[in-house]
C-alpha cells in the first residue's frame, strides 16, 4: 500500500528511544523528512544518524523537554525552518511515574499534567497553523491502554491520559473539515528499552532470567507475547497517511487484545 506521504514533514516528540523512535523510523521509511526530540542530546543525535543512515531521510534532532513550553515551541519552529511545516505530528513523552494515591502531592500531579496533557496541547498549538495553511494534517497522540482500562499502580496515567482522549475527540470534530484528522493510539505492553530495563530489575528481584520475565508478562495477552515497537509504529504510519483520510477521532488500541472490555 502506498501511504501517500512521501516528501511530507513529520515531527515526532520524545523519539530518541522506544515508541517515538520506532514511529520516526517508520515515517522516514515512508519517505517523510522527520524532526525528532528528546532531552538527552547524545542519544538523540545517535538516533537521528541511525534513522538517516537506514532510510536516507533528512532527520533533524532538537534537544527539548516536553514539560517546557519554550522547548516545545523551539522544537516545532526548528522543524519548520529546517524542513518545512510539519503536517504530521506525533505527540509523545515519557510516562508519568507509577504509584498509588497517597504517594502524590500537588506538585506530582501538576508535573504529570504538564508532561502528559499540556505537552500534547502545546505541540498541537505549535503545529496547527502550518497544517491549516496546507489544508492537510495528521495529528496522532500516543497514550496508553490505561485510557480504556486503568491499571491500579498507574494512577497518574489513569487520571490524566483520558484528558488527551478528550482533546483528540474535540479537535477531531473541529478540524476535520480543514483536512486535518486527529487520532489517538493506545499501546498495551510493548518491549521498548524502558520495558526491558523494568524486566531486568524484576528478573534480578525474583531470581529469574529476563527472558522468563518477558515471556510471563506476555502470557496473559491474547496474542501470547508483548508487542514490538514497530507494531505500534505501523499503526501510527497508517494514521499519518493519505489512506487514513476517513479515520478521525479514533482511539486505537495496539495491545495484542490485552484490554478485555467491549471498547
Ligand atoms: P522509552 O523507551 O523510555 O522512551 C521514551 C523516549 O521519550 C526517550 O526518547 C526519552 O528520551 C523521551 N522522553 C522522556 N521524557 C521526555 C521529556 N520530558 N521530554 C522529551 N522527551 C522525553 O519509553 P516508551 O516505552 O517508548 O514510552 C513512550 C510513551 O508511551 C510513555 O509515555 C509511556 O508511558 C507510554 N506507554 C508505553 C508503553 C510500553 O509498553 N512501552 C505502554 C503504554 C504507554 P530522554 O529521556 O532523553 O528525554
Amino acid at each position: 500500500m502506498d501511504l501517500g506521504i512521501k516528501g511530507k514533514v513529520a515531527a515526532v516528540a520524545a523519539a530518541s528511544k522506544g515508541l517515538g523512535k520506532a514511529c520516526a523510523l517508520e515515517l522516514a521509511r515512508e519517505g517523510c523528512a522527520v524532526a525528532i526530540c528528546a532531552r538527552d542530546a547524545t542519544t538523540l543525535q545517535a538516533t537521528a544518524q541511525e534513522i538517516a543512515r537506514a532510510t536516507g531521510a533528512r532527520v533533524v534532532p532538537v534537544v527539548a523537554d516536553m514539560t517546557r513550553a519554550e522547548d516545545i515551541a523551539r522544537f516545532i519552529d526548528t522543524a519548520r525552518s529546517e524542513l518545512g511545516d510539519p503536517l504530521i505530528l506525533v505527540t509523545n513523552a515519557g510516562g508519568p511515574p507509577g504509584g498509588l494515591f497517597e504517594q502524590f502531592d500537588d506538585a506530582a500531579w501538576e508535573q504529570a499534567f504538564q508532561l502528559t496533557l499540556l505537552s500534547a496541547v502545546r505541540l498541537i498549538r505549535a503545529a496547527l497553523p502550518g497544517m491549516r495553511r496546507a489544508g492537510w494534517g495528521r495529528i496522532i497522540t500516543i497514550t496508553s491502554i490505561t485510557v480504556k482500562q486503568p491499571i491500579d499502580e498507574l494512577l497518574l496515567s489513569n487520571a490524566i491520559r483520558p484528558g488527551v482522549v478528550g482533546l483528540v475527540k474535540t479537535l477531531a470534530n473541529q478540524l476535520a473539515r480543514e483536512g486535518i484528522t486527529v487520532n489517538n493510539v493506545a499501546p498495551g505492553s510493548i518491549l521498548t528499552d524502558r520495558q526491558y530495563e523494568l524486566a531486568q530489575e524484576r528478573a534480578r528481584r525474583e531470581g529469574r532470567s529476563v527472558e522468563e520475565v518477558i515471556a510471563a508478562s506476555g502470557a496473559g495477552i491474547p496474542v501470547g507475547r508483548i508487542g514490538r515497537p514497530e507494531e505500534l509504529a505501523a499503526m501510527v504510519a497508517f494514521l499519518a497517511s493519505e489512506r487514513a483520510s476517513y479515520v478521525n477521532g479514533a482511539t486505537i488500541l495496539v495491545d495484542g487484545g490485552a484490554a478485555r472490555g467491549l471498547l
